[in-house]
């Protein structure tokens, strides 16, 4: 059993389909990539994983995490597993802080809702977390908010919730596009460190072919809400078979 099995998943508005037909796995511990342009359904497929698509969305085939079947899922039973089975990682990291608590106290919310851990743990375990993305003295760093960090600070500190309960799947989408390109490469990297020593998977979504060749073993290209090719990374990168994978190949360079 995977991990992830995704099988034959459409997301429609209306009589329009943004994802058509879909079908991919993640194994455990597997870095995969989706790749494609903007508009592409890339986000529409993680969403559909997370629970978390808008109300006007319709579902069909069958997302199985960990052996259950998700389509059709609860707010609740979603709620259950994103967080603690599934972690998530947006593009913008305000959007997953609020702006008026300060950074110590997001850090470890999630993981005391799940764990109970003791209020007086709570700066402690916020260190810890700080440690693990590498956040400049953790002790002035954690005590601050939200506005008052770096963008490349503050997606640290997503990485550090999302990683805090150590999940089965971390789904990144476009984790680095908003910041600075010096600070992508050490974001990423920094993703994959913690990713790997926790045995997570990983889904990168993106629309660069660089992310997705040094973040990911295996490659789905993603056109218009259809897959139209999957590989190594490797295969990808340097024998592209359809035209339009050839396409965002030649972008890249
Ligand atoms: P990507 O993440 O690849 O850039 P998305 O998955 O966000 O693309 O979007 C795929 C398509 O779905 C786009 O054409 C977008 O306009 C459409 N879409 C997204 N949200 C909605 C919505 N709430 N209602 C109708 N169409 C939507
Ligand atoms: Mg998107």
């Amino acid at each position: 059993m995977s991990l992830l099995e995704v099988r034959d998943l459409t997301v429609a508005f209306g009589s329009t389909e943004v994802v058509r037909g879909v079908s991919f796995t993640v194994e455990a511990g597997e870095r995969v990539c989706l790749i494609g342009e903007s508009g592409s359904g890339k986000s529409m497929t993680a969403m559909a994983i997370q629970g978390l698509l808008p109300r006007a969305a319709r579902v069909t085939g069958s997302i199985r995490f960990e052996g259950r079947e998700l389509v059709g899922a609860s707010d609740a039973e979603f709620q259950k597993i994103r967080g603690r089975r599934i972690g998530c990682i947006f593009q913008e990291p305000h959007t997953a802080l609020n702006p008026v608590v300060r950074i110590k106290h997001q850090l470890v919310a999630a993981s005391r809702i799940h764990t109970g851990l003791k209020k007086s743990a709570t700066t402690q375990r916020a260190s810890e977390l700080a440690r693990m993305v590498e956040l400049p003295s953790p002790e002035r760093i954690i005590n601050r908010f939200p506005h008052e960090l770096s963008g490349g600070q503050r997606q640290r500190v997503v990485i550090a919730m999302a990683m805090s309960l150590a999940p089965a799947l971390l789904i990144a989408d476009e984790p680095t596009t908003a910041l600075d390109a010096t600070v992508q490469a050490h974001i990423l990297q920094l993703m994959d460190d913690a990713a790997r020593e926790h045995g997570t998977a990983v889904l990168m979504i993106t629309h660069d072919m660089a992310v997705a060749y040094h973040t990911s073993e295996r490659i789905l290209v993603l056109r218009r809400g259809e897959l139209v090719e999957e590989g190594s990374a490797e295969d990808i990168l340097l024998r592209p078979v359809h035209p339009y994978t050839q396409g965002l190949v030649a972008a890249a360079r």
